[in-house]
Parts: C-alpha cells; structure tokens; sequence
C-alpha cells in the first residue's frame, strides 16, 4: 500500500517537475544511461597519488614534486570531461543539488573506501556574501554526501574564507596563486590538532586552492592532511 503511494506521488511529482538529464538535457532522469557509460573515472592505479593526472601508473608525477604539495594524499573520482562537466555547471550554477548528490552516489563504491580513514571532512568554505547569493555551498553538499557514505563528520564553520576571490577558472595560472593566497582562516581553537582531515571540493585544476587551504590547516598541528575532488580538469 505504502509503496504504491509513494510509486504514485513520485510519478505525480515527475509531471509536476520534470527531470532531465545534467549530462545532455534529455527528459527522464539525473543521469540517462548514455551518459553514465561515458563518465571518465579516476583511476588510482594509473593516477598521480597527489594531482589525479592520468599516468598509466601510480606513482606521482613531475609537477607535483615540484610543485612541492603540501598534503598526504589526494583523492579524484571523475576527470572533468563531458558528459560531467556539464553535470558540475548544472550543480553549481544551475544550483541543481541532486546533480551534487548524485555524481557522489554514482562513485559510492570508490568513496566507502575512505571510511575510517579520516576524522573530519572540512568542506573548501565561500564567504557569506557568496553564500547569500548562490544559497549553498557546493563542497558543503558533497561532503555532507560523502559523510553519508562514510560516516565521516563534517566540520562545516572551522575553515573558513575570509575574503572573496575570482573564480579561479578565469586567470591564468600566477593570477591563480595570488588569487587565492590568504582568502582561507581556521575559526575556534584546537579542534583540528591531532585529527585526520580531509579537505573536500568540487574541481581540482592547478591545485592552488586546495594547497591554500592544505596550508592554513596544517597550521593547526593536525595529524594529516589529505585533499578530495569530485573532478579532476585534464
Ligand atoms: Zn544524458
Ligand atoms: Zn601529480
């Protein structure tokens, strides 16, 4: 009886609010099948260990050592190529959540393997004036999808930013660096000291952000710092 109601609403409320797909537009579900056999997949064992570059091996690549990471481990599930880049756009600017939740859901597997491994999530932070204008956080949602997966609390309001940045997809990459550097604060005392942390955003390019907030956690005397991306930018 239960089930054939919530058949019904939920029928109902596809007339009502249509899905179509984040991938390519068509009516019917968040991701239509199509799409999903053409996501591009992270793979570990033929990724750098620190940036998610595709390498044919695991082992980590010649920018990063002289990049000079500044964090553990890094963790990518998707290359950021279609049908997903468009899923990211639709998520974020199209303020799409479920698209969010979802591109966690689809790599579920890969994800629950981070359980037990960290203490605490810590989304990458917008300022407040961003967040009144887009309404969420879009690495708050991820990690909020990846802690429901791995049980791994998230710690929403300790790091923090504390002056807005241009989007980092519109300069060049030293405009990037000088973009970002500074923009990240850690609020209250002693909460991350000894912990395992993993920073949580949604598209890793340069890695700038990341290594930005990587620094201003490690100054809090954690036991580790490690970095997650939804996607990685080829
Ligand atoms: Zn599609
Ligand atoms: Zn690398």
């Amino acid at each position: 009886m239960i089930s054939s109601v919530l058949e019904f609403l939920n029928s109902a409320l596809g007339l009502l609010f249509p899905e179509f797909c984040a991938g390519c537009g068509e009516k019917g579900r968040t991701f239509c099948d199509t799409c999903k056999t053409k996501i591009d997949f992270v793979d570990p064992n033929y990724s750098c260990p620190l940036c998610g570059r595709f390498l044919g091996h695991g082992v980590v690549c010649g920018e990063c050592i002289e990049s000079k990471r500044n964090y553990s481990n890094g963790f990518f599930i998707y290359y950021y190529t279609e049908p997903l880049r468009n899923a990211i756009h639709e998520f974020k600017f199209e303020k799409r959540k479920k698209v969010g939740r979802m591109m966690v859901r689809m790599a579920e597997k890969r994800i629950s393997e981070l359980r037990g491994r960290f203490d605490y999530l810590l989304p990458v932070p917008i300022t407040e004036k961003r967040l009144k204008e887009r309404g969420f956080n879009q690495a708050y949602i991820l990690a909020m999808e990846i802690s429901r997966i791995t049980k791994i609390p998230v710690l929403p309001n300790v790091l923090i930013k504390i002056r807005d940045t241009k989007d980092q997809y519109t300069l060049d990459k030293d405009e990037r660096k000088r973009n970002i550097k500074g923009a990240f604060a850690i609020k209250g005392k002693n909460s991350l000291v000894k912990k395992r942390t993993l920073i949580v955003d949604d598209l890793f390019t340069t890695g700038y952000t990341l290594m930005e907030a990587a620094r201003v956690v490690a100054n809090q005397k954690p036991e580790s710092v490690s970095v997650f991306a939804l996607a990685r930018a080829l």
